[in-house]
Order: C-alpha cells, then structure tokens, then sequence
C-alpha cells in the first residue's frame, strides 16, 4: 500500500484547536485499512481536563469505536512531539506507528525528557517518525503563543 501522511488533517485540527483556545495539537488515528478513525486537538480548557490532549482524545475514541484497550495495527499522527502522558497512553494502546510534526525539547516524552518509549518499562515501543511537516505545526504554536503573550 502506498504512504498517505496524514498530518495535513491533523494540522486541520490543531487550527480548529487554535480557534477554540487551545493549545493547537491536533491529531488524527488511522485504522488498519487506511481509514481515519477519529481526529482530535486538544480540548483541555474546554473540558477542564489536563489529560484531554489531543492523542489522548483520539485514543480514547479509537478504543470506544473498536470496542478494545488496544488499537493493534493503527497508527496516530499528531502534529507535535507527545508528551509522556500521551507517549505511555499510546504504548499502552499497542498503537503500531507514530508520526509527529514539531520536536518539543520543553514538554516531550519522545526525544526528550522521559524518552518513554525507549525506557525499560515500556511494554511497547511504537514505529516512530518525526518531522513531519514540522515547519507548519512550529508555525501555529509559535503565533499561538505570541498572540497570548502580545
Ligand atoms: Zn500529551
């Protein structure tokens, strides 16, 4: 099967995010067959809920749609680094591939800091790419953050 990135759809989602408030993430869970299961940004001001980042969302989704804590042969696009929270929940989700836009010295816990998935106890370890389309998600945080500064 040919290679379809879908961080195009997650950047959809993290401008929805941006427009909501939010801290623009966006992410975007893609089924075994090549279909979006669900898409997400980051909710947490809305739901008043710290965990409710958008990988966590889409997780959350997947599982409920497939009836299953574990979402075997998916892969989850998100358009920065995730941090450790999310990086623990996509391993304990079995989630097969991960594809992430902007590195995040500051919060990551793939590259950085916790480097979960590198880490002895990680059950799972996902496929991991990065970079993906990293100067457009770099973009929108860095205005996001300007505009709540200025
Ligand atoms: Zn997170």
């Amino acid at each position: 099967m040919e290679f379809r990135s879908f961080m195009a759809e997650a950047l959809i989602e993290a401008r929805a995010a941006a427009a909501r408030g939010e801290v623009p993430v966006g992410a975007v869970l893609v089924g075994p067959s090549g279909e979006v299961v669900a898409r997400a940004g980051n909710r947490t001001r809305e739901l008043n809920d710290p965990t409710a980042h958008a990988e966590v969302l889409v997780i959350r989704a997947g599982c409920a749609a497939l009836g299953s804590e574990r979402l075997l042969g998916h892969d989850l696009y998100v358009t920065l680094e995730p941090c450790a929270m999310c990086a623990a929940a996509i391993a304990a989700a079995r989630v097969a591939r991960v594809y992430y836009g902007a590195s995040d010295p500051k919060s990551g816990g793939v590259a950085h800091g916790a480097c979960v998935f590198d880490h002895p106890q990680a059950h799972h370890a996902p496929e991991v790419y990065d970079g993906f389309s990293a100067t457009q998600s770099e973009a929108l945080l860095r205005d996001f953050f300007a505009k709540r500064r200025g």
